[in-house]
């Protein structure tokens, strides 16, 4: 059988010149790679002690919901401004490629509530440092950050010093 990895499909120059785009969509409509897909992160959680996944949108919801699914736990979406219909917090960061704003529902997360942040993949960590930023604020605790895909030359993991980071598939 193929490794998770070669269902990945690499496309240059997407969406802007001198990125190399790590496409998901080959890992989804292939139901080998995407059990695999879920079944490897999910590894990374074994032992962890959790309550809640938060994902982001678009790809976080793909991975995280069947995972949090299977655990029996709760799933919590993060969303680019103005999606979500009640109260929120927000926060602004820099993207590989230009800024974005998410937000999370102000009641989504409880005070003391252990928190496993999933998401398809790191680039410069911007995403995943302004969700922490957002579920500490609502008085969270960040546990683990799980990726499919980390991608180790943009050096996200150092935006997220302290916290406990794993990916299923490395790109240099
Ligand atoms: P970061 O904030 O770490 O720079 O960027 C990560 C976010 O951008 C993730 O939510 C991810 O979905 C998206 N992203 C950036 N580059 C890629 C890529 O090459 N492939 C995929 N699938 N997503 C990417």
């Amino acid at each position: 059988m193929k490794k998770l990895e070669e269902y990945v499909r690499s496309i240059p120059d997407f969406p802007e010149e001198g990125i190399v785009f790590r496409d998901v969509t080959t890992v989804l409509q292939n139901k080998d790679s995407l059990k695999m897909s879920i079944d490897q992160m999910q590894a990374l959680l074994d032992g962890v002690d959790f309550d809640v996944i938060v994902g982001p949108e678009s790809r976080g919801f793909i991975f995280g919901v069947p995972i949090a699914y299977n655990l029996n736990k709760a799933f919590v979406p993060v969303r680019k401004k103005g999606k979500l219909p009640c109260e929120t917090i927000e926060m602004e960061y820099a993207l590989e490629y230009g800024t974005a704003t998410i937000e999370m529902h102000k009641d989504a997360i409880q005070p003391g509530q252990k928190v496993a942040i999933v998401d398809d993949l790191i680039a410069t960590g911007g995403t995943i440092e302004a969700i922490t930023k957002l579920v500490e604020s609502l008085g969270g605790e960040v546990v683990k950050i799980i990726f499919l895909m980390e991608l180790q030359g943009l050096k996200g993991r150092e935006k997220l010093k302290g916290y406990d980071v794993d990916a299923v598939i490395q790109y240099e």
